[in-house]
């Protein structure tokens, strides 16, 4: 299907939204519509009898799938693409055997060019339209993720990975390297109305104290920048981090005193945060990342979401790539599911789907994405529950909206997450059809 706006797409809607009195509501029009104005934008959503009268004389395109929200991938790394399904190794190893050697090779352009190449197409093709991402310490790795999503209509959030300790030469690179690389890099972006950038502190361990202060002095003088890093996923990591920060009350203090704890943060994981800690992360209005598939890939431990809950804390999902095993929304989702029953808990369908979406883009303070609603970008997915015979009976079989919404999530293929198209401001960038 290729979309180019301006049109009226009917079909079945399943979107979060935002609700004055409940925050967020799911909004489910069975034969609804959506309508896209030549920028890209909606402009009227809802049941297609209601359609206003201005908009009939629009070209209208008709779908048989489901029309969901683009997306949103809170924690994901670009230059992992290659470093899946690496076996027997927690995280500090599996960063010395597997990712570095990886990562050291995004010095040399092509090489990155072709990766975010694939990162790219892969995000579309799973319905994810807006990443936060991780790329590389080098300026190389930068420009070929940014040059390749502008190009692709892809939305990434993404910036120079601040790294000079604890890692090899080859992934390193000195508070000289990065205060340039990073003035340019936030220079670069300035042309680039739907990527973002982000200031990203590998973890406290990667970073002197220097490089940290280069970082939140940074942040202070670009305060709508967002800011990434990783907080309490492995016992090994925390110790660490403790010894080299003595100074510092927690793992979540010492980015708090690097002026790195703002509305814009999202740190991953924060599967061991202390009660005090969780405390300092909300008063900043910081959010965390949950990346399940990652968290039990690596064995590093179960997100606690009710004690994020509990703090007021936004809670975004990410799928984590390399040490996440899936690029499909719906895998993370029902691996979400699983953590929640490990610790108790069975989470609904539409609060995760809400993570995914709309909650996502809230923690992320971007208010136009995430949401079907008029005034926000024409991001969305048409998903396919017929696309394999375990997904077809159990769409059909659902009890109600819920019930199927859950059985997508654990019968989708992985691969594909049976997306069948994916449209970022309206025009499809991805499609089968
Ligand atoms: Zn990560």
């Amino acid at each position: 299907m290729q979309l180019k706006p301006p049109y009226i797409l009917r079909g079945h809607i399943l979107s979060p939204i935002a609700d004055a009195d409940l925050g967020w509501r799911l909004l489910h029009e069975p034969e609804g519509a959506l309508a896209v104005d030549h920028n890209g934008l909606i402009v009227w959503s809802g049941s297609a009898k209601d359609c206003p009268m201005t908009l009939l004389g629009w070209p209208i395109q008709d779908t048989s799938h489901l029309i969901f929200p683009g997306f949103i991938d809170s924690h994901i790394h670009y230059p992992q693409y290659h470093v899946r399904a690496a076996f027997g190794a927690d995280l500090l190893d599996w960063l010395e055997r597997y990712t570095f050697p990886e990562e050291a090779r995004f010095h040399a352009l092509d090489y990155a060019r072709g990766v975010a190449h694939e990162f790219t197409e892969t995000v579309l093709a799973h319905g994810v339209t807006t990443a936060l991402t991780f790329s590389t310490s080098h300026t190389e790795a930068f420009l070929a993720l940014t040059e390749t999503a502008h190009r692709r209509g892809l939305s990434v959030i993404t910036g120079i990975t601040a790294m000079d300790r604890n890692a090899p030469d080859t992934v390193t690179r000195d508070l000289g390297y990065f205060r340039e690389a990073n003035a340019m890099a936030f220079a670069h972006l300035q042309h680039f109305p739907r990527l973002g950038y982000a200031i990203t502190p590998r973890f406290a361990l990667s970073c002197t104290e220097d490089l940290l202060d280069s970082c939140g002095t940074f942040v202070a003088a670009h305060p709508d920048i967002w800011v990434q890093s990783h907080v309490n996923e492995n016992p090994d990591e925390i110790a660490m981090t403790q010894a080299l920060f003595p100074s510092a009350d927690s793992y979540v203090d010492v980015y708090a005193r690097h002026g790195l704890l703002t509305p814009k943060t999202v740190l991953a994981h924060s599967l061991f945060s202390q009660d005090h800690e969780l405390e300092q992360m909300a008063i900043a209005g910081t959010s965390v990342a949950h990346c399940p598939t990652s968290n039990t890939f690596l064995g590093s431990g179960l997100f606690r979401a009710d004690r994020h809950l509990h703090a007021d804390i936004g809670i975004t999902l990410g799928s984590d790539i390399g040490g996440g095993t899936s690029y499909s929304p719906f895998a993370t989702m029902a691996e979400a599911y699983k953590v929640g029953r490990l610790n108790g808990q069975s989470i609904a369908p539409d609060q995760l789907l809400y993570w995914h979406t709309l909650g996502s883009a809230q923690a992320l303070k971007l208010d136009r994405v995430g949401t079907l609603t008029a005034g926000y970008w024409a991001d969305f997915c048409l998903i396919d529950p017929t696309c394999s015979p375990l997904s077809e009976v159990r769409w059909n079989d659902r009890k109600d909206l819920l019930d199927g919404l859950f059985g997508l999530m654990f019968t989708l293929p992985e691969s594909g997450g049976g997306v069948v198209a994916t449209m970022t401001a309206g025009q499809t960038r991805w499609s089968q059809l």
